[in-house]
């Protein structure tokens, strides 16, 4: 059993405000420590469910947030951006995947740390006029691959988000949101342990009949990014895409898939939490 597990850091335990997540942040080694216990507690879940092969994606901002030193060792790490596809060797050999330490998507009422993508310059994020977040996103490029998303972590408002796009997947909830810079938290080992269980969880029933659906594939995907300023829509508003207005550019894809030359064109290394 081959478990894919991508590791943002917004949703993890004991994180709640910027300084943990911004490379440049006050508390971003802290952030690095908890990013890294929450993924070792996904890890050690998986294998105790039944897993014998285990790929962490480190895709926080640039990537390069995980301590490798700390690191579970029987996982294999994938770190460092940008590359394309998104998720290098999430393929037809993985049988599950995990969202840990995620967060709401952008506009999320009292969501903590909410964003789509870069917090500094995305305001909305819609796929064929629905408003997706990272969760939409990523669950939707797993499900292209054939792989289910079966297990996530993060805040109250994202697990909700979570169950609400993809039904009966196995949560952990790591803290309740109370706005975007605050949260209730749990302690991170109490985080931890919620963590390992909803991982190792997701592996058992795994072995069931058809435990997990795969969410709709949107072709052809109309996506708009409505953005915060309208210099970035200026920007992005290059041949082959189309201005819906002075904030929001569109532009179709086959598939989500097609959408990451664009976007890491369009967004550069300015991406941020
Ligand atoms: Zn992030």
């Amino acid at each position: 059993m081959k478990i894919y597990i991508s590791v943002d850091m917004e949703g993890i335990s004991g994180i709640n405000s910027p300084e943990y997540v911004l490379r440049d942040g006050r508390l971003y080694g802290v952030g690095q420590r908890l990013a890294t216990a929450d993924t070792n507690a996904a890890i050690r879940g998986a294998f105790d469910g039944g897993a014998d092969e285990v790929i962490v994606a480190d895709m926080h901002a640039m990537s390069g947030n995980l301590l490798v030193e700390e690191l579970d060792s029987r996982a294999l790490l994938l770190a460092g951006t940008p590359h394309e596809p998104r998720f290098p060797f999430l393929d037809e050999t993985v049988d599950g995947m995990f969202l840990v330490g995620y967060h709401a998507m952008a506009g999320t009422l009292y969501a903590n740390l909410e964003h789509t993508m870069s917090s500094a310059s995305w305001h909305k994020f819609c796929v064929n006029g629905k408003p997706y977040g990272e969760l939409g996103i990523d669950a939707e490029l797993a499900a292209e691959c054939g792989v289910p998303v079966v297990m996530v972590s993060g805040d109250d408002k994202f697990c909700e988000e979570a169950r609400s796009w993809l039904g009966n997947i196995e949560t952990a909830v790591t803290k309740q949101g109370l706005g975007r810079q605050s949260a209730l938290c749990l302690s991170p080992a109490y985080g931890q342990n919620r963590v390992y269980a909803a991982a190792r969880r997701a592996v058992e029933r795994l072995a069931e009949v058809e435990p997990f659906a795969l969410p709709e594939i949107p072709s052809p995907a109309r996506v708009a990014i409505t953005y915060k300023m309208m210099p970035d829509a200026d920007r992005a508003n290059v041949f082959g895409t189309k201005r819906l207005d002075g904030y929001t550019v569109e532009t179709t894809y086959d598939h989500l898939s097609g959408m990451y030359g664009g976007i890491w064109r369009d967004y550069g290394i300015e991406k941020k939490i």
